[in-house]
């Protein structure tokens, strides 16, 4: 997991919105952040090694002035955490921040050595800005490079990339389980990782899905398909609060998220259970007695605490409802090979909706016949999005790495 946040617009120099992005994703990695910000018509990188703190150091004693730029926060996963390791990677004119794993690191390093290029770093992510400064060098747009370049990825990504050569834009692509979040302001643009980052700055926010692209300029956003033509998605507002993404006088997140319980589960709950009757409600998702009759197990699958919660969600279920529970961990599930079919319900649990893993067993279970009932945090994330129904927590955004908040609405 890493985190990377990009800007385009007039309103804020790129570098504080880079850096303030970067503080709220700082969860999804350690080893290094960096960024890469249009200075004077030139891309000036600057990296370090380890925490946020160390790269604000150096941006505090040299700041750079530009309005377009990428910020990345690293969990390593090809090569060790490093300066050198740390992105953003650049490749002639291109500069990139990458979320994921490319799987045919090895082949691609060969077959770009052997055309004479020649790497800084060990990690994947400088692969693909090669493969980008190739197309642009054969004088490509910036997106049609990026496109060219996805087609001999194999492995997840979201990726930013930036062009010298074309400076008034940076483009996005997305493939597997690693999001991106689109946000758009007045005359200005975001992408993120995850909402809380841009959440201070737009709430109108759209997600990107596997296998598009985004173009992000001054004047807003254009999805693109794989096959090049535009997407129209209008973004849509997100509900959340953004003081609720700020430590709100409290010394930790976490210490913030455990007091937010009460009302998290509140807000989860209390829409769909009467008072008056104790009845509960789930008009929102489709499913009537009779569908309900005809399940005979249940089968519930996710990954890290949301994994948790479904272990105590299966007491619950058991004990309530009488009805055998599953519980699986979403990057087995296929391995597994589960017996799955009409008669089975899948519930897949993922505070942010876009889990890879668990997205891959939804897909599993959806092309085995199952029904499938999500539970996600995230309004229209992907898991949710893929789902036959989704029951949403109302938890709002949780930063904490040890989930509380989120956790308890899961299974509440
Ligand atoms: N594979 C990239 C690296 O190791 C990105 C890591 C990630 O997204 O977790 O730098």
């Amino acid at each position: 997991m890493c985190g990377i946040v990009g800007y385009v617009g007039r309103q804020h120099l790129a570098m504080d919105v880079l850096v303030d992005g970067l503080r709220r994703l700082e969860y999804r990695g350690y080893d290094s952040a960096g960024v890469a910000i249009f200075d004077d018509g030139e891309i000036v990188v600057r990296r370090a090694m380890g925490k946020l703190g160390n790269l604000e150091g150096i941006l505090r004693d040299s700041p750079m002035s530009g309005r377009i730029g990428l910020g990345h926060t690293r969990w390593a996963t090809h090569g060790k955490p490093s300066e050198r390791n740390a992105h953003p990677h650049r490749a002639g004119s291109v500069a990139i921040v990458h979320n994921g794993i490319i799987e045919n690191y090895r082949a691609l390093r060969q077959s770009l050595e052997a055309a004479g290029r020649t790497m800084e770093s060990e990690t994947d992510t400088e692969l693909i800005a090669h493969l980008i400064d190739i197309e642009v060098e054969a004088g490509k747009s910036l997106l049609e490079a990026v496109r060219s370049a996805c087609s001999r990825l194999v492995g997840s990504y979201a990726f930013g990339a930036i062009c010298k050569t074309q400076p008034d834009h940076m483009v996005a692509a997305k493939n597997g389980g690693s999001p991106i979040i689109l946000g758009l302001g007045e005359k200005q643009s975001f992408l993120a990782s995850d909402i809380p980052a841009i959440l201070p700055y737009t709430r109108q926010m759209l997600f990107l899905h596997d296998g598009e692209f985004a173009v992000l300029g001054e004047d807003g956003v254009q999805v693109i398909d794989e096959e090049g033509r535009p997407v129209d998605r209008e973004p849509r507002p997100i509900q959340w609060d953004p003081v609720s993404a700020e430590k709100g006088g409290y010394d930790r997140f976490m210490q913030k998220e455990i007091f937010e319980q009460p009302r998290a589960i509140m807000d989860t709950i209390g829409t769909r259970v009467s008072e008056a009757t104790g009845e509960i409600d789930l008009s929102e998702i489709d499913l009537s007695p009779a569908a309900v009759s005809r399940v005979e197990r249940l089968c519930l699958v996710a990954c890290g605490t949301a994994y948790y919660s479904c272990m105590v969600g299966k007491y619950l279920y058991e004990q309530i409802a009488g009805i055998p529970v599953e519980v699986d961990l979403a990057s087995e599930f296929r391995y597994r090979k589960p017996i799955l079919d009409a008669r089975v319900l899948v519930i897949p649990v993922s505070q942010s909706g876009e889990t890879a893993d668990t997205l891959a067993a939804l897909r599993e279970a959806r092309a085995a016949g199952s029904r499938v009932i999500s539970i996600c945090n995230v309004r229209d994330a992907t898991i949710a999005r893929e789902s036959h129904d989704v029951l949403y927590t109302q938890a709002g955004p949780e930063i904490g790495v040890a989930s509380t908040k989120a956790f308890t609405t899961c299974w509440r």
